[in-house]
C-alpha cells in the first residue's frame, strides 16, 4: 500500500496475515473459457441478446432474442449483467450510481513483465489506483475516482486510455508504465453502481421459474473484490438445489429450490453490498486532514488484513459429477 507520492504506508505477507488464505487474480476471458469448455458442443448460443421475456401459460417463460429466435423454457436463470432484462422484468429498480467511476485495463508485455507478484494499492484523495500480475506477461490495473456523475459515454479509446493517465500523471512509475503498456481497445470506464436489497421493499429473486443471479440480482461496488465471486457462489448454490429438486420429479419442488436459494444468498449478498459502498466511501476520502490520517495512521498502524479479508471466506463443497450433469 503506498501513497500517491510513492511512499509505501503498508506491506502485508498474505500466507503470514491469514494463514490458508490466497489471493488469485483470473483473466476473464480464462474463467469464461474454463466455466465453458466442459459444456456440450452448441449448449452455448453466441450472440443472441434477449429482448423480452413473458410469462407463457401456468409452467413456463417466452423468451425473444433479439436475432428473431424464441425460447420456452420452465426454468430461466438471468445471469445477465448489471442491466439485466430479466431483473427489469421481474421489478427490480435500475441500480444506483455511488458516486465514483472506475478505469480498467490489461497491460500486456509479449516479452514479459518485472512486476513483482503482489496487488499494489495507491492512495490519492478521491482517487485510487491498483495493479496486480496475473500472469507472466500481462497485468491488471485499475483507478477508481470520484465524480458527481458517470459523465458522458466516450466511445473514442485513445481518448479513455488519455483520461487514465491524467488522473495519475504523477504518481509512481510503475503504474504509469502499466497503464502505457495497455491496448487502447481494452480500456473501460464503468459508472459504479449498486442495488440495496431491503426486505419486504424489493422483489425476491425468484419468481415462477424465473431467478437471476450475480450483479442482475446484486449489483455491488467492487470495494471488496466481491462481485465475480458471489455471482460464483451463487451459481454453485442455485445448482445443488435445483439439482436435488429436478431429481425429485415434484413441479413445485423446482420453486421451492429458488425461494431457498432466494433466501440463502440474500444473507450473504445484503450485507456484503453495503460493507462493500461504505468501503467505498472510506476508501474515496478527499479530505486532506483525513487522508493525512489514513496515510499517517491508519494504515500504517490500525488497518488488520485478517479481518479485512474475512468475507471472503465462503465453505463451498465441490459440486458432484451427478450434480453438474442434470
Ligand atoms: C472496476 C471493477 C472491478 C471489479 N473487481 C472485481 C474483483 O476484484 N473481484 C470480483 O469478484 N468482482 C469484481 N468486479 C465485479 C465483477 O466484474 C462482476 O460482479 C461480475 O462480472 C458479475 O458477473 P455476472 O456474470 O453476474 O455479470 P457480467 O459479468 O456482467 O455478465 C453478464 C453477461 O450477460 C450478457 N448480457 C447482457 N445483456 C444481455 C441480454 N439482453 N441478453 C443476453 N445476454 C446479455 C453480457 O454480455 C455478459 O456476458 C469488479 C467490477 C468493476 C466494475
Amino acid at each position: 500500500m503506498r501513497a500517491d507520492d510513492g511512499r509505501e504506508l503498508r506491506s502485508f505477507v498474505l500466507e503470514e496475515e491469514t494463514p490458508g488464505q490466497e489471493a488469485r487474480a483470473v483473466e476473464r476471458r480464462v474463467l469464461l473459457e474454463t466455466l465453458a469448455s466442459p459444456l456440450p458442443p452448441n449448449t452455448i448460443s453466441f450472440s443472441s441478446r434477449l429482448k423480452s421475456i413473458r410469462k407463457d401459460g401456468s409452467h413456463g417463460s417466452l423468451l425473444e432474442l433479439e436475432d428473431g429466435d424464441s425460447i420456452r423454457a420452465k426454468i430461466v436463470i438471468g445471469c445477465d449483467g448489471v442491466r439485466s432484462p430479466v431483473a427489469k422484468w421481474m421489478g427490480f429498480s435500475e441500480p444506483r450510481y455511488v458516486g465514483h467511476c472506475a478505469f480498467r485495463g490489461l497491460a500486456v508485455y509479449p516479452e514479459g513483465h518485472s512486476h513483482k507478484a503482489k496487488v499494489n494499492y495507491i492512495y490519492g484523495r478521491g482517487i485510487r489506483a491498483g495493479f496486480l500480475p496475473i500472469s507472466s506477461t500481462k497485468v491488471y490495473w485499475f483507478i477508481c475516482w470520484n465524480s458527481v456523475s458517470p459523465g458522458p459515454k466516450i466511445k473514442d479509446p485513445s481518448v479513455l486510455k488519455q483520461e487514465a493517465l491524467n488522473l495519475v500523471r504523477s504518481w509512481p512509475e510503475e503504474l504509469l508504465d502499466v497503464i502505457q503498456n495497455t491496448s487502447e481497445d481494452v480500456v473501460i470506464k464503468t459508472p459504479l453502481v449498486d442495488r440495496w436489497l431491503w426486505p419486504i421493499l424489493t422483489p425476491s429473486a425468484s419468481s415462477n421459474g424465473v431467478v437471476v443471479v450475480g450483479d442482475a440480482w446484486h449489483p455491488m461496488t467492487p470495494n471488496l473484490g466481491q462481485g465475480a465471486c458471489c455471482a460464483l457462489e451463487d451459481s454453485v448454490v442455485l445448482v445443488k438445489k435445483l439439482a436435488t429438486a429436478i431429481r425429485s420429479g415434484r413441479h413445485s419442488a423446482v420453486d421451492e429450490a429458488l425461494q431457498d436459494y432466494s433466501r440463502e444468498r440474500w444473507a450473504r449478498i445484503f450485507p456484503l453490498t453495503v460493507r462493500s459502498n461504505i468501503t467505498g466511501s472510506l476508501l474515496q476520502w478527499d479530505d486532506p486532514l483525513v487522508c493525512a490520517f489514513r496515510n499517517n495512521v491508519m494504515v500504517p498502524r490500525l488497518v488488520s488484513l485478517g479481518p479485512m479479508l474475512e468475507h471472503t471466506n465462503f465453505e463451498c463443497e465441490m459440486l458432484e459429477q451427478s450434480v453438474t450433469s442434470v
